[in-house]
């Protein structure tokens, strides 16, 4: 089988984890330290600040930044939830705007559109490893006077005019779930160039007390602490980022070579900086032979596991719907949501993966 993702554990990271069991010391300690340490190198972020999950890396952002009651949040509707349910977490109201159908990622131009005086910030999401149009995007924050929050849960590494992700937003998050580009299990990083900012993630992750001053309680907190224990396996992974990072893009060079040409298929467009392929995201329109599904069916009688992400927009499910979202509200997220496939692209996947994924595509 040719899984669509597969977490790479090396001797490295067996290292790292035994010396933190043979040190007894498990809970958030020098291993988290140096995590914070090697993402600040990898990002060139004056802060980075390590919690033990993406979901907990945007809720201590929206947290930070100040968003509550009355804000809205402009965000896309075709991501993954845990971008968006950390606004509700907050009490602020989720404004959706519509995607670009060549990058999938949230358009400047909708997000003009849904501007209004509560607007306090954007969440972006660098979907599928590609960073959004932050030239535009920066552009609209300014003018209005809102806060970026990039969601680069899936795109570690990527990078735009010597800019890496984890730069775009006031303040970044990023996931170190299994299946992300590098990763400890469950985990997450935020990354931001802003003192205040930093300090009040630090409290926030920590029940709401300062590093400095412990058993003083500042205002709520959360216990988001990551372990040293996956802490240990995250600073292995990023040493491996770059070399993990180089194969996903050699194998959609492949991928885009193998498959360019094909009726009825559109590849993945690179438009914004390197895209790092968390996904390789093709989309079967109704001119290819099959449906999406009877695709996705016929590869996995060849042992390829192909996976739709995400088979629905966020607001046409009922925890969405419930807050007066309804279909037919953003149009290119839902004909996306209805064409795409994501095939394995991860760094295990060989020369001879691709030609057989190829093969069976073109036999389709
Ligand atoms: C994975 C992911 C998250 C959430 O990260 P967790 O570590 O699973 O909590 C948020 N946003 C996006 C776009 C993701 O891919």
């Amino acid at each position: 089988m040719i899984n669509i993702a597969k977490p790479l554990i090396g001797s490295k990271e067996r290292e790292l984890v035994n010396q933190v069991l043979d040190s007894g010391m498990l809970a958030a300690g020098q291993k988290v330290k140096r995590l914070e340490e090697e993402f600040c190198r990898l990002c060139s972020t004056r802060h980075s600040i390590a919690v033990n999950s993406g979901t907990a890396a945007l809720h201590s952002a929206l947290y930070a930044i100040g968003v509550g009651p009355g804000d809205e949040v402009i965000t896309t509707p075709f991501t993954f939830v845990a971008t968006a349910n950390p606004i509700l977490m907050q009490g602020a109201k989720i404004v959706f705007a519509d995607i670009d159908e060549s990058t999938f990622n949230i358009s400047p131009q909708k997000i003009l559109e849904k501007v209004t005086d509560k607007t306090k910030a954007i969440i972006t999401v660098d979907l599928f490893g590609q960073l959004c149009d932050y030239d535009e995007i920066s552009k609209i924050a300014e003018r209005n006077n809102l806060k970026i929050i990039e969601d680069a849960c899936q795109a570690v590494g990527a990078s735009y005019k010597d800019r890496k992700a984890g730069n775009f937003g006031n303040i970044s998050c990023f996931s170190l779930y299994a299946t992300k580009n590098i990763m400890c299990g469950e985990g997450g990083v935020i990354t931001t160039n802003d003192d205040e900012l930093a300090e009040k993630c630090r409290r926030f992750r920590h029940h709401g007390q300062s590093e400095a001053t412990r058993y003083q309680y500042y205002d709520i907190g959360y216990n988001y602490r990551l372990s040293d224990l996956h802490a240990s396996i995250a600073v292995a992974q990023v040493e491996r980022l770059e070399g993990f990072t180089e194969k996903r893009q050699r194998n959609a060079r492949r991928l885009h070579d193998g498959l360019f040409g094909i009726k009825g298929l559109v590849l993945p467009e690179e438009k914004i900086g390197s895209h790092v392929y968390h996904q390789f995201t093709i989309r079967v329109t109704k001119d290819f032979q099959l449906t999406r599904d009877e695709l996705i069916a016929h590869l996995r009688t060849h042992d390829i596991g192909a996976a739709v992400f995400y088979p629905k927009p966020l607001h046409m499910h009922p925890h969405f719907e419930r807050l007066g979202f309804k279909q037919g509200d953003f149009p290119v997220s839902e004909m996306v949501a209805s064409q795409v496939l994501s095939l394995p692209v991860h760094p295990e996947v060989t020369e001879k993966d691709i030609s057989k994924i190829v093969e069976a595509i073109k036999n389709a």
